[in-house]
């Protein structure tokens, strides 16, 4: 099983997206908390907020894409090489030419970007409306009211103001950006068959499995678990803050 700790040195960290996701959050801030005070039963709309955090960090994913596609035009070469043999004529086009423009390309990167951004929004709406909940039974129990509020501030502040969780997130649609282009430059060429997952050097056991597949046919998923657009996993991440990366297989 091939472990790869460089893996992790080949994908970005996602420092804009993450400075990005933090911008956008703080001013989500205040908009949930005057929802929480025009008392809606503790309800938060933050859908206002997914176009504008989907169309900044679209570029991004632009570039992370285009990445993963050299990566790909790369392996192509090198495997070509390897073999002693020619690449067919028509890969330069497709997989050199792999271009944000193609209309395949932009559908799948702004599903991504709109997906990435609806489910960041949803994940704070939610944690508002358990903190929310939270101090609506504390107040039940007849904990003082001005020290119970100062509390929900606090917690929902962290909720929208956590530069950490913002980096976990960011890396990992980084990653996710990486590899999609790669895919996409893959199944453009032709002439990859498979892909093998690559472990980084500190694989959990979700992704050790996943490596012990061996070779997957290019088009099916790895594994496919739970449920929305993630459920089959592709490629890698296989999970947040996933390190891991993958080999294509030429045919
Ligand atoms: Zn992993």
């Amino acid at each position: 099983m091939p472990i790869a700790p460089p893996t992790a040195r080949r994908l970005p960290a996602g420092r804009h997206l993450a400075h990005l996701i933090l911008r956008l959050r703080r001013r989500a801030l205040a908009d949930a908390w005057r929802q929480l005070h025009h008392d809606r039963g503790g309800r938060v709309d933050l859908s206002a907020w997914v176009a504008p955090l989907a169309e900044a960090a679209l570029p991004l994913y632009e570039r992370w894409a285009a990445q993963g596609a050299r990566d790909t035009a790369r392996q192509l070469a090198r495997g070509a090489v390897s073999r002693k043999a020619f690449l067919p004529a028509r890969l330069p086009g497709p997989v050199f030419g792999f271009d944000v423009f193609n209309p395949r390309v932009v559908d799948a990167l702004r599903d991504m970007a709109f997906y990435f951004a609806r489910s960041t929004w949803d994940t704070c709406a939610a944690s508002v409306e358990l903190a929310w909940g939270s101090l609506r039974s504390e107040l039940a129990a007849g904990l003082e009211r001005g020290e119970t509020l100062k509390r929900l501030g606090q917690r929902v502040r962290g909720i929208f103001d956590d530069p950490q969780k913002a980096a976990v997130i960011a890396q990992s649609e980084a990653s996710r950006a990486v590899h999609a282009g790669e895919l996409l430059a893959a199944q453009d060429s032709g002439v990859v068959r498979g892909k093998t997952w690559l472990v980084s050097g500190d694989a959990c056991k979700l992704c050790l499995s996943l490596a012990a597949l061996g070779e997957v046919p290019l088009d099916k998923p790895y594994i496919v678990q739970g449920h929305g657009p993630y459920a089959a996993v592709m490629h890698p991440p296989g999970h947040p803050s996933c390190m891991c990366s993958q080999t294509l297989v030429l045919s």
